[in-house]
């Protein structure tokens, strides 16, 4: 087997180990709120991209932004949900790699993210790379170079 150095592993391209778009569950902006609760319950996603028509990425919409902005004093206003927009709730910080990056950038910004958006050179929106599979990568590597 060849084995690689871990500065060739720290530079092994990202844009074999993302999740493209077309499989990445997303709002777009100008939904409702009630719209975001069943697609983040349907699928189980703590987290999802909230994408415009042309696939420019604007922030990240959770579970529980919904559920604080439906938070009234003594109980949940859930009849407002149809009436709030993602794009009012949503976290607009958002960690991002360019396709071109490498693993070692990756690396360093999953510690603080379950995943990161991927964006291509005009910004668009071409898919996520998740910490399980950065996990899975180092996994890989580690056993390599252990026997
Ligand atoms: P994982 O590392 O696979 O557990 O994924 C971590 C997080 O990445 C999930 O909780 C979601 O927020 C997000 N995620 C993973 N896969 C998808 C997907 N196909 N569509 C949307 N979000 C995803």
């Amino acid at each position: 087997m060849i084995s690689m150095t871990s500065k060739d592993f720290l530079e092994l391209p990202i844009a074999d180990l993302i999740i493209s778009s077309e499989k990445v569950a997303h709002v777009q902006l100008g939904n409702n709120a009630e719209h975001a609760l069943l697609v983040l319950t349907k699928t189980g996603y703590s987290s999802i991209p909230v994408l415009d028509t042309q696939y420019c990425l604007h922030g990240l919409l959770s579970m529980r932004m919904i559920t604080e902005s439906i938070l009234g004093l003594d109980h949940i206003e859930f009849e407002k949900l149809n009436d709030i927009k993602v794009d009012d709730i949503m976290d607009k910080k958002v960690a991002t790699l360019n396709i071109h990056d490498k693993f070692q950038k990756a690396l360093d910004l999953v510690i603080n993210h379950a995943f990161l958006c991927v964006l291509d050179n005009e910004e668009k929106f071409v898919g996520i790379m998740t910490r399980r599979v950065i996990l899975k990568q180092l996994k890989k590597y580690i056993y390599q170079i252990s026997y």
